[in-house]
């Protein structure tokens, strides 16, 4: 659910009017009652709550159905995908809507109220650890007991960005024993904080990482080098838990068939970049595959296996990022705020974000359009 009832508290207090779709916060667990009381309207007729608003939040990108339903220059607000499936947004740029996505607000000091990436890869990596521990044959923690002693589990965690630091966190609570890996070498502090190993590759002093912190594509024979560590590694896991994402790309491809048949039965890896292609060679997007006894699983959407907490994160984000667009009631934009700026993509009937409109010029299917 994109606005939690105390949301609304806070853009009624901007002076906005907020309306919200009957029955959408119900797996949230917030009622329309709920909604009410914190001063929104609910109306289930969703052809006038599209057609009358300004500003539309949402969590994931709507249809090109709903696009047309909104009246010309209305702002949308939300998971858009603009890198991934930039043309998908065509049907707003063609309404001339004002588009921001979430994945694109600039991970800067002033809008980290703002970073829904963060808040959605904390419950993911969370997450991908209860389901690894509920997946696995074996208890986590080292326990001794009268019968004698249960050695912990062994987890290991692949990209140690906000999801695999979190999912690092929660097996180390639960009493796994933990080995993180990543490619950035800043990220081998922070994983070591957290009472794991972090693995280190020779990859011959190359550079890992942009200005912004993500990282980058790296050559062939850099890859190969991780993936034979891994490959090592993974031998002794009893959850593996890969998070790597290359912003843009498709996700790097760090756990082979080869390594997946190296690994021990009744062990289990969740790939967490499943929607981007996944880190694991024999990934499905949100499907279950066994191999040899191994079973490989790429949920794409765990923050909504969490809906109350990832509502409530997801919520106070755009709510921060709503009061840079909200002056008195009224919406205010401004490109020239470095923030809104870098976040929007379409304005105007133009494509604003310079990487989108790149990426659109590089899609094959936009032709067809
Ligand atoms: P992400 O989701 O883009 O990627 C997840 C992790 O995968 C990253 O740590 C990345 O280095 C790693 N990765 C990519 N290619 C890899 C490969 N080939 N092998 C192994 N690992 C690989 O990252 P994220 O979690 O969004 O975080 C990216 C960066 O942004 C980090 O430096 C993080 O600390 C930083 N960050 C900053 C802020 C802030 O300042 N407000 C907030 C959140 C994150």
């Amino acid at each position: 659910m994109a606005l939690m009832p105390e949301s609304v508290r806070k853009l009624v207090a901007l002076n906005a009017s907020v309306q919200i779709e009957s029955a959408a916060g119900l797996n949230a667990a917030r009622t329309d009652d709920d909604y009410r009381e914190a001063g929104a309207e609910v109306s289930s007729d969703r052809i006038a709550l599209l057609g009358k608003a300004d500003i539309l939040v949402v969590v994931n990108r709507p249809d090109a159905e709903d696009f047309v339903l909104l009246r010309n220059g209305a702002v949308v607000l939300g998971f858009l995908r603009p890198l991934d499936e930039p043309e998908a947004l065509l049907p707003a740029l063609n309404r001339g809507l004002t588009t921001f996505s979430v994945e694109l607000i600039p991970r800067i000091t002033r809008a980290q109220a703002m970073d829904a990436l963060s808040s959605m890869a904390t419950v993911a990596g969370y997450k991908a650890v209860l389901l690894g521990a509920s997946q696995i044959p074996r208890m986590f923690p080292l326990l001794m007991t009268a019968a004698g002693t249960v050695p912990p589990a062994r987890v290991f965690v692949l990209g140690a960005g906000v999801a695999g630091l979190q999912a690092i966190a929660t097996a180390r609570r639960l009493g796994g024993v933990v080995e993180g890996y990543d490619v950035r070498a800043a990220s081998g502090e922070q994983v070591r904080s957290l009472g794991a190993t972090f693995l280190e590759v020779d990859l011959g002093g190359i550079k890992t990482e942009d200005v912004g912190g993500y990282a980058v594509e790296l050559s062939d024979e850099a890859m190969d080098r991780g993936r034979a560590l891994i490959a090592e590694h993974a031998k002794t896991a009893d959850v593996v838990i890969t998070t790597a994402q290359v912003p843009g790309r498709r996700a790097p491809l760090l756990i082979t068939e080869a390594a997946v048949n190296g690994m021990k039965r009744g062990s289990v890896v969740i790939d967490l970049a499943g929607a981007t292609g996944g880190n694991c060679a024999l990934s499905r997007a949100d499907e279950t595959v066994e191999r040899n006894g191994v079973t490989i699983l790429a949920p794409t959407n765990l923050p909504a296996t969490v809906p109350v907490h990832a509502s409530q994160l997801y919520s106070r984000n755009v709510t921060a990022f709503l009061s840079l667009l909200i002056k008195d009631g009224e919406l205010q934009i401004d490109l020239n705020d470095d923030v809104v700026g870098p976040s929007c993509v379409t304005h105007q009937g133009q494509v604003v974000n310079k990487r989108v409109a790149e990426a659109l010029e590089a899609s094959p299917s936009v032709d067809r359009v």
